[in-house]
């Protein structure tokens, strides 16, 4: 789950945990936006670093791979059609999903791997929850969030990670230090396409529709029966008749 998309203003312990997971979080290779979220928590936003170039559009795909199912719907659709994602893992996902990371792995040329925690623990510091998820309260615990992501993604897919992002994309300040000083971006983004995989269709397809250049866009690959994964298959493919250049992210800033 990752708590993009949400609005700052909503964050707060009545929001559910499905809507929680459905806001988007960008960062990458990209300038690094600050937002300010409530109760002290941080929402990085996320875009494409470099000159646009004019007439072209060029975005990035991030999918969240949050513990739940695989969504082979945009799984294979993206690799039928040649479209880069990256795909932010957790350690729960990869022991739930052997035939979804099988599938991934197959198709490594356009799918890129980064870390989204080991036991999918907001980076927020404190006794407290963030949208239903405990928090995993210390700089020790973020830093062990971090580090089991990353090496569990690493023994599955070879992949050293460079960005982190957190679950809930909400973070303590400390923590955004404490990451980044382990070598790590933060994977913010710009545009919540699902919401937690929490719209429906034809509003997800628009949503994505609507991107602009530099955008990075974060949605699930985590809930195959719902209808939101059938608008980011359609909103994907509005993007390409646009002649919109899907990339991975960017290297982390140094
Ligand atoms: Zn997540």
């Amino acid at each position: 789950m990752c708590t993009r998309c949400i609005s700052p203003a909503a964050v707060g312990p009545t929001l559910s945990r499905r809507s929680f997971c459905q806001a988007t979080a960008v960062l990458g290779a990209l300038a690094t936006r600050p937002a300010v979220a409530a109760e002290g928590l941080l929402e990085p936003t996320l875009r494409l670093r470099g000159p646009a170039t004019p007439g072209t559009k060029r975005v990035a795909l991030t999918l969240d791979a949050c513990p739940g199912g695989f969504d082979r719907r945009i799984a294979s659709y993206l690799a039928d059609d040649g479209v880069p994602a990256t795909i932010f893992l957790t350690s729960a996902w990869i022991r739930r999903n052997p035939a979804g990371l099988a599938f991934l792995l197959d198709h490594r040329d356009l799918f890129a791997f980064e870390n989204h925690g080991g036991r999918h623990l907001p980076p927020v510091l404190g006794d407290r929850s963030i949208y239903g998820l405990r928090a995993a309260g210390t700089l020790d615990a973020i830093r062990r969030e971090v580090e089991t992501g990353a090496a569990d993604i690493r023994r599955a897919t070879g992949t050293q990670t460079r960005w982190y992002r957190g679950a809930t994309g909400l973070y303590s300040p400390a923590a955004i230090k404490a990451i980044e000083a382990m070598g790590f971006g933060i994977g913010g983004y710009s545009l919540n396409a699902d919401m937690g995989a929490s719209l429906p269709a034809a509003t997800v397809a628009s949503r994505v529709e609507a991107a602009r250049d530099g955008d990075v866009i974060v949605c699930h690959l985590t809930q195959p029966k719902r209808p939101s994964g059938l608008g980011i298959v359609a909103g994907v493919k509005a993007l390409r008749l646009q002649g919109t250049v899907f990339t991975h992210l960017d290297a982390p800033a140094a």
